[in-house]
């Protein structure tokens, strides 16, 4: 699957807003954020005024940037909420942290998603008792996430640990037991649990053009 390789901090400048892409750099003065407030590119194109479809796309890419997706990818999981009952919008969202990756930071595991991916395409993650090395493969309520014996000790991740719980906490739809490394997922998670300044109603005006 494809992914993004460039620099991440340069997304962030792009939609002029912390995506917190790097993990514990982002809480730090060497945020390119904090120290160049303007999006990249030549000063003659960085307009101030969007249009309507201007705002509705940027807000797109934010949401997409910020679980670190590739515009098939994200579209795909729209789709997918566009074809479930209920408001297309909330269950995009929740489909997007329903993301192993995520549900990996979310936990704590990871002080990023971008990490979190790491260990999973490198086998360090379990899905009740199973490897998975899957990022975008889909949680369900109940499922056990557990950190891979050989990899319990390791230094990374213990720092990852110590940082994500410095700065943020477990959701509530998540239990996570840091002592044995796993975590299990008490139930789905729902638009409320998001706390993310999303406007994903954009997203779907977006799409429906
Ligand atoms: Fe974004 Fe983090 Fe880079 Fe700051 S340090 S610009 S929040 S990725």
């Amino acid at each position: 699957m494809a992914k993004y390789i460039g620099p991440s901090c340069k997304l962030c400048r792009r939609e002029m807003a912390p995506l917190f892409l790097k993990g514990q750099r982002c809480l730090t003065d060497k945020c390119a954020l904090k120290k160049r407030k303007y999006p990249p590119g030549p000063p003659k194109k960085r307009r101030t005024k969007l249009s309507d479809y201007g705002v509705q796309l940027r807000e797109k890419q934010k949401i997409k940037r910020s679980y670190g997706l590739m515009e098939g990818q994200f579209r795909g999981i729209f789709f997918d909420a566009t074809r479930s009952k209920g408001v297309t919008g909330a269950i995009m969202m929740s489909l997007l942290e329903r993301r192993l990756d995520n549900v990996v930071f979310r936990m704590g595991f990871a002080s990023s998603r971008m990490q979190a991916r790491q260990f999973v395409h490198h086998r360090h993650i379990m899905v009740n008792g199973h490897i998975v090395n899957i990022p975008s493969y889909r949680i369900h309520s109940g499922d056990v996430i557990e950190v891979r014996e050989k990899f319990k000790a390791n230094v990374v991740l213990e720092e990852s640990i110590k940082l994500s719980k410095a700065v943020s906490s477990v959701p509530s739809w998540i239990e996570v037991d840091y002592e044995n490394k796993t975590g299990k997922i008490v139930r789905l998670p729902e638009r409320i649990d998001i706390s993310a300044g999303f406007n994903e109603q954009l997203v779907v005006e977006l799409y429906s053009k």
